[in-house]
């Protein structure tokens, strides 16, 4: 059985939807995962089932994040990247034991070294991230357009002009005040 979980949003790329777990960052940020509890879930509907998480290693999975995100920033806007930022992934990427196996199906499932290894978890997460970074995946780096957001996302659409960092939220956000503008405009002229 899937389960869904409504404000994850997620996106296909594994690094950058983790960045997204603390969203509106430029304006009232909301933290999707406030608890370790939280993480666990983040985590499982991800394919990184863990049993457990520890408040440590919530701090630890946050920081990877904030690090990721910055990274992600400064390759988006060919800026050099943060050392400590390049420290946090480097050292998550070495400590993790995570083996990614192939299904019958063919499908690509990763094998934690144990059941509470969020090390591990975290591993997977920040390869990830040293994957597009790098710019060894097929796409680019780019900022959301949206003020209050401003998220680095990964963007593979064929043009790369992709503007938000999701369509079902800062997309729609946008298109519904522009929708708005124009409604304020033609009563105006109505007047
Ligand atoms: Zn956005």
């Amino acid at each position: 059985m899937r389960v869904a979980y409504p404000d994850f949003r997620l996106g296909s790329v594994l690094a950058t939807s983790f960045t997204g777990t603390l969203s509106e960052r430029h304006g009232n940020a909301v933290e999707r995962i406030p608890t370790p509890h939280r993480l666990v879930d983040w985590l499982a509907v991800n394919g990184l089932a863990v049993d457990a998480c520890t408040t440590a290693q919530l701090d630890l999975a946050r920081e990877l994040r904030e690090s990721i995100h910055a990274a992600a920033t400064a390759a988006a806007l060919q800026e050099a990247l943060p050392a400590s930022a390049v420290q946090v992934i480097n050292d998550c990427s070495a400590q993790g034991r995570a083996a990614a196996l192939l299904t019958s199906e063919g499908k690509r499932r990763w094998r934690l070294s144990s059941a509470s290894c969020v090390e591990d978890a975290l591993s997977v997460i920040a390869a990830d991230a040293i994957s597009i970074i790098a710019g060894e995946r097929d796409g680019k780096l780019a900022l959301c357009a949206s003020q209050t957001c401003q998220a680095a996302f990964f963007d593979t659409s064929r043009s790369r002009t992709r503007k938000w960092c999701d369509m079902n939220t800062c997309g729609n956000r946008q298109k519904k005040a522009r929708f708005n503008a124009n409604q304020r405009k033609n009563l105006r002229s109505v007047e």
